[in-house]
């Protein structure tokens, strides 16, 4: 019984967090630039800060995560840490030969008011940014926001950093990947592949963090978005942002940056939010939805038909990132599943008002919040007033499934307590199809495990 103090009175906070369900924004600034063929993440501030930004994505991605770090010490800590970062810079290029450094702030060096902007600046004016070579920044403190607020902020500071405009409109889209696994922006590339829709996916961790065993360690491995492609995003013909979170800061500053219109859809996760993927992909494209993945929509749709009899009218309690989850729960909402309880730690006004639209007519006892007080000690107190046969969210889960012997599906960041979640897609249809089988598999395992010997059945 870790969480044996948990009682189910909830008592207003306001400024205190028990149990977060976030985590800080630099490792989601490290995440996006680990996306980029080439680059080297950089984080301004002390070696802890690095040190758990790197074991935060190793953890979860069972891969090493190579970033530098500007060492901040005492000194600079109350003089500045604009000579450590020169300093680095110059030895960053000399010895790792980065293609790119993506700068990302901390809340210390945010405290003490170094300005990345003009610090980069002053690099490339001593000539310490070789020729050919670049260096991009993101401020990310972490006392506001979450780990997708500075996945946003890297993204934007890419894009308005590498496209560029010219006289040519490409017959191309940009699309820009809200935080997913690499098996899902490999299933993004595969399903607008079929769709026969060039494209560029930014950020593409997919070759970087589920690189595959030969034996050579590569420092910079092949995948990631290249940087001819970034310049070329300037002259795409649309930009389709998948995550409203993660993406739509991006998507506003290409277009102001290059004229490049965009639409933001859900993450493409479960049936309807991939139907909107596809339709939005369609539409940017040109082009029609072939048949092949008709054929891979009417497999989850018939997956749900056999389905459903064992989901319906399921209480479930979620947790995670809003881009992740809302359509999560349209999902659950699609199989008469009721999404009792949601929390997000990440804040934002628009949460709310999904969720409102999501569950209000379908599951009017539904409780939900997001910002710093939706954390997991709120949605172990409603579980504790009324509990739920399933709960769905990251590894931190574990404890309250553990002490109240509740079902427990593993999807979002981090995972740090299971291996193989990040080379399975969750997006698209054939994710949707992954994620019912992963519940049901949870719902069917509790009856096993408890239900008595003359109703314990072979066929279920
Ligand atoms: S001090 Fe701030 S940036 Fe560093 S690890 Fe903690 S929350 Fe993250």
């Amino acid at each position: 019984m870790l969480l044996k103090h948990t009682t189910d009175q909830v008592k207003e906070r306001k400024a205190l967090t028990v149990n977060p369900a976030k985590t800080c924004q630099p490792v989601g600034a490290m995440y996006a630039a680990l996306g980029i063929h080439g680059c080297l993440p950089h984080s301004h501030g002390s070696q802890g800060c690095c040190s758990y930004h790197r074991s935060a994505l190793t953890r979860h991605y069972k891969e090493p995560v190579m970033a530098a770090t500007s060492s901040f010490t005492e000194g600079s800590s109350v003089f500045g840490g604009q000579a450590n970062l020169m300093t680095a810079i110059d030895n960053i290029f000399g010895i790792y030969e980065p293609e790119i450094i993506a700068v990302h702030s901390t809340c210390l060096s945010e405290t003490i008011g170094d300005d990345l902007c003009q610090m980069v600046a002053k690099a490339r004016e001593e000539g310490k940014v070789p020729f050919g070579k670049h260096v991009i920044q993101a401020s990310t403190p972490s006392y506001v926001g979450s780990h997708v607020t500075g996945y946003a902020n890297m993204l934007e500071g890419i894009v308005k950093y590498f496209p560029e405009k010219t006289d040519e409109r490409l017959r191309q889209i940009n699309l820009l990947a809200g935080w997913v696994e690499p098996s899902d922006m490999r299933e993004l590339k595969r399903l607008v592949g079929l769709l026969k829709v060039k494209s560029v996916l930014l950020p593409d961790t997919s070759d970087v963090l589920d690189t595959p065993m030969t034996g050579k360690y590569e420092m910079y491995p092949k995948g990631g978005t290249t940087i001819p492609d970034m310049v070329s995003m300037g002259d795409s013909m649309k930009t389709v942002g998948l995550g409203d979170w993660g993406t739509r800061k991006a998507a506003i500053a290409l277009d102001n940056k290059c004229k490049v219109p965009f639409d933001i859809v859900d993450l493409p996760i479960g049936l309807r939010a991939s139907d909107r993927f596809i339709q939005a992909l369609a539409k940017a494209g040109k082009v029609s939805v072939p048949e092949s993945i008709a054929d891979e929509r009417g497999r989850l749709v018939d997956a749900i038909t056999d389905m459903h009899q064992y989901l319906y009218g399921k209480r479930v309690a979620v947790f995670g990132d809003p881009d992740n989850i809302l359509p999560l729960i349209e999902f659950l909402l699609d199989m008469d599943m009721k999404p009792v309880y949601t929390v997000s730690g990440t804040p934002g006004k628009a949460f709310m008002k999904r969720m409102e639209e999501l569950v209000g007519k379908q599951c009017p006892e539904a409780k939900y919040k997001n910002g710093p007080q939706a954390d997991m000690l709120l949605i172990h107190q409603w579980i504790k007033q009324e509990p739920v046969d399933l709960i769905i969210g990251n590894t931190y889960g574990k404890y309250i499934s553990r002490d109240e012997g509740i079902p427990f599906v593993r999807m979002g960041f981090p995972i740090l307590d299971r291996i193989g979640h990040s080379y399975f897609p969750s997006v698209g249809y054939m994710g949707a199809l992954r994620i019912l089988e992963k519940i049901l598999g949870a719902l069917m395992d509790k009856i096993d495990a408890t239900s008595p010997e003359e109703s314990f059945e072979l066929t279920m």
